[in-house]
């Protein structure tokens, strides 16, 4: 049994001039331990689908149908009052923005310190401030700055500081959405080392929500892409990212496009290529393939027939009429 199961999933946003959904009909799954990224352009419902886990949505959006399975239980219906038992024990969240995330007058240590109480009435105060100082150790912070307050600290280290009350219930999936934006590119590479070298220690689940292609090519197991409320492309990093020479590659022309958009030291220099035009409105009603508009390989079909995700090698899907045209599947 997978540790994470999502079946048919639909978010929707009730907006003042309409329904948005945001999320459209998304199966996706995560393994104890598995190191998971999630692509695809801002606005595709990356962050809506990770906050539909366990149910941290806006108050404007709901889950309208489908199932969010963890461990065997059913979330999606789940109290407040149930959810208690999950959020932070079983399922954290690191958040985009540390400095906007932690509380500005409080110590970094307290901050970690006080959800470990907070869900644990038996863990001392002595405890729970050990635990605080072990975690930060183990995010790279010397404890002796538990007592610092975060305006003492670069956006890096909030950012490990993050981390740390991420893992401060000993959570079995991270939620990292957007975990390394506004930082720079050093620092990004230490804070992804982190993530992993914590995943493979706890033996955590993460998934990883990023927009950058290249960050998740080094870091993950799997990556899924979304684009306009759908999965498009899921398969195992090797295979998305792997040589087409050898046969592998991403298959989708939208995770094609996103892996043209960055550049790759491994590979002759040449020109960044942008993917042109925007992502649909979700508010209108959609028919076809939704990244049809922009597609630079559209078939005639791609306009009123919605492709299916079909499989395009082991544990690797794809929706693309290409590859069902391809024997692909
Ligand atoms: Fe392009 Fe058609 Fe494939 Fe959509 S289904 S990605 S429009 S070729």
């Amino acid at each position: 049994m997978s540790l994470l199961e999502i079946k048919d999933l639909h978010v929707t946003y009730d907006a003042v001039d309409g329904a948005v959904l945001a999320v459209d009909g998304v199966d996706f799954s995560i393994e104890p331990g598995e190191f998971v990224g999630l692509a695809g352009e801002s606005g595709c419902g990356k962050t809506t689908m990770a906050m539909a886990i366990p149910n941290l949505l806006p108050r404007y959006a709901r889950i309208s149908s489908g199932s969010v399975s963890f461990d065997g239980q059913e979330l999606s219906s789940m109290s407040e009052e149930q959810l208690r038992a999950y959020r932070w024990k079983e399922i954290s969240v690191v958040f985009q923005g540390a400095l906007n995330a932690l509380n500005p007058v409080q110590t970094v240590g307290s901050q970690i310190s006080e959800p470990i109480r907070a869900h644990d009435d038996s863990v001392s105060e002595k405890q729970a401030k050990d635990r605080a100082d072990e975690l930060l150790e183990a995010v790279g912070i010397p404890a002796r700055r538990a007592a610092d307050f975060p305006h003492q600290f670069s956006g890096g280290m909030r950012q490990r500081v993050m981390i740390a009350m991420a893992l401060a219930c000993r959570p079995r999936l991270v939620i990292a959405d957007e975990p390394i934006t506004a930082l720079d590119v050093m620092t990004q590479a230490q804070i992804i080392d982190l993530l992993r070298t914590l995943s493979e220690r706890y033996n955590l689940a993460m998934l990883l929500i990023s927009h950058d292609l290249s960050v998740l090519a080094q870091t993950c197991d799997r990556v899924a892409v979304m684009y306009a409320g759908k999965m498009v492309e899921s398969g195992p990093a090797t295979d998305v990212f792997g040589p087409p020479a050898l046969g592998l590659g991403a298959q989708h022309p939208y995770t094609q496009r996103l892996l043209r958009a960055y550049p790759n030291i491994q590979h002759e220099r040449r020109f960044i290529d942008g993917i042109p035009g925007t992502p649909p409105d979700l508010s209108q009603s959609q028919s076809g393939c939704r990244f049809a508009p922009r597609c630079d390989v559209a078939l005639d079909i791609c306009a009123s027939t919605e492709p299916e995700l079909l499989v395009v090698g082991k544990n690797h899907r794809a929706a693309c009429h290409l590859l069902g045209q391809s024997g692909g599947g």
